[in-house]
Protein backbone atom coordinates (compact mmCIF):
# COMPACT_ATOMS: atom_id res chain seq x y z
CA UNK A 1 0.00 0.00 0.00
CA UNK A 2 1.09 3.63 -1.07
CA UNK A 3 2.45 5.34 1.64
CA UNK A 4 -0.33 8.33 1.20
CA UNK A 5 -3.49 5.97 1.78
CA UNK A 6 -1.63 4.28 4.64
CA UNK A 7 -1.59 7.42 7.25
CA UNK A 8 -5.10 8.60 6.21
CA UNK A 9 -7.70 8.59 8.89
CA UNK A 10 -9.65 5.73 7.72
CA UNK A 11 -6.64 3.50 7.55
CA UNK A 12 -5.45 4.30 10.55
CA UNK A 13 -8.74 3.74 12.38
CA UNK A 14 -9.37 0.23 10.50
CA UNK A 15 -6.03 -0.76 11.78
CA UNK A 16 -6.19 0.05 14.83
CA UNK A 17 -10.17 -1.65 15.10
CA UNK A 18 -8.81 -4.73 13.11
CA UNK A 19 -5.75 -5.43 16.01
CA UNK A 20 -8.23 -4.14 18.77
CA UNK A 21 -6.61 -0.92 19.67
CA UNK A 22 -6.72 2.61 20.57
CA UNK A 23 -4.76 5.63 20.42
CA UNK A 24 -3.07 5.86 23.70
CA UNK A 25 -2.91 9.29 25.23
CA UNK A 26 -0.17 8.18 27.74
CA UNK A 27 2.41 8.01 25.29
CA UNK A 28 0.87 11.10 23.12
CA UNK A 29 0.07 9.47 20.22
CA UNK A 30 -0.99 11.60 17.80
CA UNK A 31 -0.59 10.26 14.04
CA UNK A 32 -0.21 13.09 11.61
CA UNK A 33 -2.51 12.42 8.46
CA UNK A 34 -2.02 15.25 6.15
CA UNK A 35 0.93 13.48 3.59
CA UNK A 36 1.60 16.83 2.59
CA UNK A 37 3.06 17.56 6.46
CA UNK A 38 4.69 14.88 6.37
CA UNK A 39 6.46 15.78 3.26
CA UNK A 40 7.14 19.26 4.46
CA UNK A 41 8.53 17.53 7.94
CA UNK A 42 11.09 15.52 6.09
CA UNK A 43 11.65 18.45 3.34
CA UNK A 44 12.71 20.74 6.45
CA UNK A 45 14.93 17.35 7.97
CA UNK A 46 16.99 18.05 4.57
CA UNK A 47 18.03 14.88 4.69
CA UNK A 48 20.74 12.79 2.39
CA UNK A 49 22.60 9.86 2.25
CA UNK A 50 25.87 10.83 4.55
CA UNK A 51 22.81 11.20 7.21
CA UNK A 52 21.64 8.88 9.82
CA UNK A 53 18.37 10.14 11.27
CA UNK A 54 17.05 9.19 14.36
CA UNK A 55 13.15 9.17 14.42
CA UNK A 56 11.44 8.67 18.31
CA UNK A 57 8.03 7.47 17.73
CA UNK A 58 8.03 5.31 15.10
CA UNK A 59 3.87 5.07 14.91
CA UNK A 60 3.15 3.54 11.68
CA UNK A 61 6.34 4.14 9.92
CA UNK A 62 5.00 6.59 7.62
CA UNK A 63 7.42 9.56 8.20
CA UNK A 64 10.30 6.38 8.64
CA UNK A 65 9.74 4.94 5.68
CA UNK A 66 9.99 8.62 3.73
CA UNK A 67 13.28 9.26 5.54
CA UNK A 68 14.71 5.70 5.03
CA UNK A 69 14.67 6.73 1.23
CA UNK A 70 16.70 9.58 1.38
CA UNK A 71 19.25 8.75 4.45
CA UNK A 72 22.06 6.21 4.72
CA UNK A 73 19.75 4.81 8.12
CA UNK A 74 17.27 5.33 10.46
CA UNK A 75 16.85 4.61 13.85
CA UNK A 76 13.54 4.74 14.62
CA UNK A 77 12.41 4.14 18.58
CA UNK A 78 9.00 3.12 19.66
CA UNK A 79 7.48 2.49 23.32
CA UNK A 80 4.17 1.01 22.19
CA UNK A 81 4.51 -2.65 21.34
CA UNK A 82 1.04 -3.35 19.34
CA UNK A 83 2.86 0.03 16.73
CA UNK A 84 5.81 -1.62 16.85
CA UNK A 85 4.94 -4.78 15.49
CA UNK A 86 2.59 -3.00 13.32
CA UNK A 87 5.06 -0.78 11.84
CA UNK A 88 7.31 -3.80 11.30
CA UNK A 89 5.10 -5.02 8.58
CA UNK A 90 5.17 -1.58 7.04
CA UNK A 91 8.51 -1.65 7.22
CA UNK A 92 9.87 -4.78 6.23
CA UNK A 93 11.01 -3.94 3.04
CA UNK A 94 13.76 -1.03 4.16
CA UNK A 95 17.43 -2.65 5.09
CA UNK A 96 17.94 0.59 5.81
CA UNK A 97 15.87 1.09 9.04
CA UNK A 98 17.37 -0.30 12.61
CA UNK A 99 14.03 -0.68 14.96
CA UNK A 100 14.21 -0.10 18.63
CA UNK A 101 11.06 -0.98 21.07
CA UNK A 102 11.81 0.75 23.85
CA UNK A 103 11.37 3.96 25.95
CA UNK A 104 13.40 6.71 24.34
CA UNK A 105 14.90 8.00 27.46
CA UNK A 106 16.48 6.24 30.66
CA UNK A 107 15.32 9.42 32.53
CA UNK A 108 14.60 12.85 32.24
CA UNK A 109 17.91 13.76 31.62
CA UNK A 110 19.75 11.03 29.66
CA UNK A 111 19.04 9.06 26.35
CA UNK A 112 18.26 5.27 26.45
CA UNK A 113 22.17 3.97 25.91
CA UNK A 114 20.58 1.35 23.63
CA UNK A 115 19.79 4.31 21.25
CA UNK A 116 23.02 6.04 21.64
CA UNK A 117 24.53 2.65 20.98
CA UNK A 118 22.42 2.61 18.09
CA UNK A 119 23.38 6.02 16.80
CA UNK A 120 26.88 5.22 17.60
CA UNK A 121 27.29 2.63 15.29
CA UNK A 122 25.31 3.89 12.38
CA UNK A 123 27.59 6.77 12.83
CA UNK A 124 31.03 4.72 12.34
CA UNK A 125 30.14 2.77 9.30
CA UNK A 126 31.14 5.27 6.98
CA UNK A 127 33.45 8.18 7.46
CA UNK A 128 31.56 11.97 6.88
CA UNK A 129 28.27 10.61 8.41
CA UNK A 130 25.88 13.04 9.93
CA UNK A 131 23.85 12.30 12.56
CA UNK A 132 20.05 14.27 12.60
CA UNK A 133 16.45 14.20 14.46
CA UNK A 134 13.26 14.19 12.41
CA UNK A 135 10.61 13.64 14.21
CA UNK A 136 6.97 13.86 15.07
CA UNK A 137 7.64 13.49 18.32
CA UNK A 138 5.26 12.34 21.56
CA UNK A 139 4.56 15.82 23.25
CA UNK A 140 5.24 14.24 26.97
CA UNK A 141 8.96 13.71 26.40
CA UNK A 142 9.32 16.61 23.87
CA UNK A 143 11.33 19.15 26.04
CA UNK A 144 13.92 16.11 27.47
CA UNK A 145 14.18 15.02 23.70
CA UNK A 146 15.37 17.96 22.18
CA UNK A 147 16.61 19.63 25.20
CA UNK A 148 18.89 16.11 25.87
CA UNK A 149 20.22 15.64 22.09
CA UNK A 150 22.17 18.87 22.45
CA UNK A 151 23.91 17.73 25.12
CA UNK A 152 24.87 13.94 23.82
CA UNK A 153 28.05 12.31 23.00
CA UNK A 154 26.68 12.87 19.27
CA UNK A 155 25.99 16.10 18.24
CA UNK A 156 23.35 16.37 15.64
CA UNK A 157 23.60 18.70 12.77
CA UNK A 158 19.74 19.37 12.83
CA UNK A 159 16.34 18.84 14.64
CA UNK A 160 13.47 18.91 12.89
CA UNK A 161 10.15 17.92 14.60
CA UNK A 162 6.58 18.77 15.62
CA UNK A 163 5.90 19.37 18.91
CA UNK A 164 3.39 21.33 20.55
CA UNK A 165 3.20 25.30 19.31
CA UNK A 166 3.70 26.82 23.24
CA UNK A 167 7.05 24.58 23.62
CA UNK A 168 8.08 25.96 19.93
CA UNK A 169 7.10 29.78 20.81
CA UNK A 170 9.36 29.12 24.20
CA UNK A 171 12.39 27.76 21.68
CA UNK A 172 12.35 30.89 19.56
CA UNK A 173 11.26 33.26 22.66
CA UNK A 174 13.51 36.66 22.62
CA UNK A 175 14.29 38.66 26.17
CA UNK A 176 11.61 40.40 27.72
CA UNK A 177 8.56 38.14 26.51
CA UNK A 178 6.94 36.03 28.70
CA UNK A 179 8.32 32.67 26.57
CA UNK A 180 11.87 33.72 27.34
CA UNK A 181 12.89 30.39 29.00
CA UNK A 182 15.87 28.43 30.75
CA UNK A 183 15.08 26.34 27.09
CA UNK A 184 15.20 29.05 24.80
CA UNK A 185 18.75 30.34 26.00
CA UNK A 186 19.80 26.28 25.97
CA UNK A 187 18.92 25.94 22.29
CA UNK A 188 19.36 29.54 20.89
CA UNK A 189 23.09 29.30 22.40
CA UNK A 190 23.60 26.44 20.61
CA UNK A 191 21.60 26.50 16.96
CA UNK A 192 19.63 28.33 14.70
CA UNK A 193 16.29 28.32 15.39
CA UNK A 194 12.87 28.74 13.34
CA UNK A 195 9.26 28.02 13.53
CA UNK A 196 8.54 26.36 9.98
CA UNK A 197 4.35 25.93 10.07
CA UNK A 198 2.21 26.38 12.47
CA UNK A 199 -0.43 23.05 12.61
CA UNK A 200 -3.85 23.33 13.70
CA UNK A 201 -5.24 20.22 15.57
CA UNK A 202 -6.93 19.13 12.77
CA UNK A 203 -3.79 17.60 10.56
CA UNK A 204 -3.58 15.08 13.42
CA UNK A 205 -5.74 12.05 14.58
CA UNK A 206 -6.66 11.64 16.75
CA UNK A 207 -6.59 15.79 17.70
CA UNK A 208 -4.11 16.90 20.37
CA UNK A 209 -5.83 19.62 22.89
CA UNK A 210 -3.77 22.06 21.15
CA UNK A 211 -1.88 23.58 18.17
CA UNK A 212 1.16 22.49 17.21
CA UNK A 213 4.03 23.21 15.03
CA UNK A 214 6.92 21.90 12.50
CA UNK A 215 10.39 23.60 14.03
CA UNK A 216 13.77 23.35 12.58
CA UNK A 217 16.90 23.67 14.88
CA UNK A 218 20.01 24.16 12.80
CA UNK A 219 23.19 23.47 14.89
CA UNK A 220 26.42 25.50 14.48
CA UNK A 221 29.47 24.67 15.46
CA UNK A 222 31.00 27.27 16.13
CA UNK A 223 28.68 28.32 18.97
CA UNK A 224 29.23 25.30 20.19
CA UNK A 225 32.87 25.48 20.33
CA UNK A 226 32.82 28.70 22.03
CA UNK A 227 31.26 27.18 25.28
CA UNK A 228 34.29 25.92 27.36
CA UNK A 229 32.39 23.85 29.69
CA UNK A 230 28.72 23.04 27.67
CA UNK A 231 27.64 20.97 31.51
CA UNK A 232 27.92 23.88 33.83
CA UNK A 233 26.46 26.35 31.11
CA UNK A 234 23.48 24.16 31.00
CA UNK A 235 23.14 24.13 34.54
CA UNK A 236 23.98 27.81 34.66
CA UNK A 237 20.86 28.47 32.74
CA UNK A 238 18.64 26.29 34.41
CA UNK A 239 19.76 28.13 37.73
CA UNK A 240 19.49 31.40 36.53
CA UNK A 241 15.92 31.24 35.37
CA UNK A 242 14.52 29.39 38.29
CA UNK A 243 13.46 32.78 39.47
CA UNK A 244 13.53 34.74 36.17
CA UNK A 245 10.84 37.97 38.16
CA UNK A 246 13.70 38.35 40.99
CA UNK A 247 17.10 40.45 40.99
CA UNK A 248 19.41 38.25 39.21
CA UNK A 249 22.04 39.57 42.22
CA UNK A 250 20.13 37.83 44.46
CA UNK A 251 19.62 34.48 42.53
CA UNK A 252 23.58 34.38 41.76
CA UNK A 253 23.85 35.26 45.54
CA UNK A 254 21.47 31.80 46.12
CA UNK A 255 23.22 29.93 43.44
CA UNK A 256 26.67 30.36 44.95
CA UNK A 257 26.07 30.51 48.59
CA UNK A 258 28.50 28.04 49.42
CA UNK A 259 31.24 28.93 46.87
CA UNK A 260 31.24 32.97 46.92
CA UNK A 261 30.78 35.67 49.08
CA UNK A 262 27.64 38.38 48.38
CA UNK A 263 30.97 40.87 47.75
CA UNK A 264 32.35 38.26 45.52
CA UNK A 265 29.05 37.77 43.84
CA UNK A 266 28.95 42.02 42.97
CA UNK A 267 32.52 41.94 42.15
CA UNK A 268 31.66 39.41 39.28
CA UNK A 269 28.28 41.59 38.36
CA UNK A 270 30.51 45.01 38.50
CA UNK A 271 32.46 43.21 35.49
CA UNK A 272 28.79 43.21 33.10
CA UNK A 273 27.50 46.03 31.07
CA UNK A 274 24.08 45.47 32.85
CA UNK A 275 22.91 47.36 36.33
CA UNK A 276 22.14 45.82 39.62
CA UNK A 277 18.86 45.57 38.96
CA UNK A 278 18.73 43.69 35.84
CA UNK A 279 16.79 39.87 35.73
CA UNK A 280 17.64 37.12 33.60
CA UNK A 281 14.57 37.03 31.52
CA UNK A 282 16.27 40.80 30.17
CA UNK A 283 19.32 39.36 29.67
CA UNK A 284 19.94 38.13 25.69
CA UNK A 285 22.14 35.01 24.93
CA UNK A 286 25.40 36.34 25.35
CA UNK A 287 24.92 38.24 27.94
CA UNK A 288 23.84 35.74 29.80
CA UNK A 289 27.13 33.07 28.37
CA UNK A 290 29.28 36.36 29.15
CA UNK A 291 27.81 36.56 32.44
CA UNK A 292 28.19 32.12 33.39
CA UNK A 293 31.94 32.83 31.76
CA UNK A 294 32.93 35.79 34.37
CA UNK A 295 31.18 33.55 37.57
CA UNK A 296 33.45 30.38 35.96
CA UNK A 297 36.27 32.16 36.04
CA UNK A 298 35.63 33.22 39.94
CA UNK A 299 35.43 29.87 40.79
CA UNK A 300 38.61 28.52 38.72
CA UNK A 301 40.31 31.35 40.17
CA UNK A 302 39.69 30.35 43.77
CA UNK A 303 40.07 26.50 43.01
CA UNK A 304 36.63 25.58 43.20
CA UNK A 305 34.21 23.14 41.47
CA UNK A 306 31.87 24.52 38.69
CA UNK A 307 29.27 21.71 39.59
CA UNK A 308 26.20 22.79 41.07
CA UNK A 309 24.44 20.96 43.08
CA UNK A 310 20.48 21.21 42.10
N1 LIG B 1 5.62 9.28 13.76
C1 LIG B 1 4.22 8.89 13.87
C2 LIG B 1 3.74 8.81 15.33
C3 LIG B 1 3.80 10.06 16.16
S1 LIG B 1 2.87 9.94 17.65
C4 LIG B 1 3.33 9.80 13.03
O1 LIG B 1 3.76 10.90 12.70
O2 LIG B 1 2.22 9.45 12.74
C5 LIG B 1 4.16 9.69 18.85
C6 LIG B 1 4.67 8.25 18.90
O3 LIG B 1 5.69 8.19 19.92
C7 LIG B 1 3.62 7.22 19.32
O4 LIG B 1 3.69 6.15 18.42
C8 LIG B 1 4.03 6.79 20.73
O5 LIG B 1 3.67 5.47 21.06
C9 LIG B 1 5.54 6.99 20.69
N2 LIG B 1 6.20 7.25 22.00
C10 LIG B 1 5.67 7.90 23.06
N3 LIG B 1 6.57 8.03 24.06
C11 LIG B 1 7.72 7.42 23.62
C12 LIG B 1 9.01 7.23 24.21
N4 LIG B 1 9.28 7.67 25.44
N5 LIG B 1 9.94 6.56 23.49
C13 LIG B 1 9.65 6.11 22.24
N6 LIG B 1 8.44 6.27 21.63
C14 LIG B 1 7.49 6.93 22.31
Amino acid sequence: MSRGNRQTISYLTRRFREVGLEPNRRHGQNFLIDLNLIELLARSANVGPNDVVLEIGTGMGSLTSLLAEQAAEVITVEIDEHLYQLAREELEQYENVTMLHQDALKNKNHFHPNVLDAIGTALAREPNRQFKLAANLPYNVATPILSNLLNCPFVPSSLTATIQLELAERIVARPNSKDYSSLSVWVQSLCDAEIVRVLSPGVFWPRPRVDSAIIHLNHRNDLREAIPDLTYWHDFVRVMFFHRRKFLRAVAVSAFRDKLTKGEVDEVLGTQDFGPQARSEQLTVSELFDLSEAFRQKLLDKGLATEFEF
